[in-house]
This record gives C-alpha cells, structure tokens and sequence, in this order.
C-alpha cells in the first residue's frame, strides 16, 4: 500500500503518514492537457486520501499486534470473533459495538 502510495504522491518531510499527491509530472501544452492534468490531480488527490487512510488503520492494526491488544474489542475490550476477524482483518470493534 505504502508502494501504490508512492508510486503517485509522496509522504510529508515533516508529518509521518501524512501523504500528498504529487502534480501530474508532464506539463500540457495545451489548455485542453492543461485541464486533463488538472482533473487527474483530482483523482490523485481522492485517492491518496482514501490510502492515506487505510494506511493509518492498517498501522494502527500492527501497533495492536505489537502490544498483543489485536483482535481486541476498542470499546468492551472482549475479543472479537475469528470470523470477523477474516472477513475484516482491521476491524477495531466487536460485532456488538460497531
Ligand atoms: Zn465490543
């Protein structure tokens, strides 16, 4: 994930996790590519947010792995069921509390 990130936006010097989608590197010469680079850096733009985020929550994941707390419930602290667990390996609530 963190690859497919990088492969089109670059992570902030100063904020660890904090990616930005870099500018579509060829410049238009045209006002028509122009506009075509634009509206890609759009669609950049949506989808570092979207990996940005499930980066967090994939590292969130680990650091719970690390602390042994994974596959631990966030609000009642019981474990969450193996099942749920496989179909959604990131989940940070029980079937219960979600
Ligand atoms: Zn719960």
């Amino acid at each position: 994930m963190e690859k497919q990130l990088n492969s089109f936006a670059q992570e902030s010097t100063q904020v660890k996790g904090d990616w930005q989608a870099k500018m579509p590197s060829s410049h238009g010469s045209s006002l028509e590519e122009e506009a075509d680079h634009v509206e890609e850096f759009g669609t950049r733009l949506a989808l570092e947010r979207t990996l940005e985020k499930e980066l967090k929550n994939v590292e969130l994941a680990l650091e719970k792995i690390r602390k042994g707390r994974y596959g631990i419930c966030e609000k009642c602290k019981k474990p969450i069921s193996q099942g749920r667990l496989k179909a959604y390996p990131r989940a940070q609530f029980c079937t219960k509390c979600q």
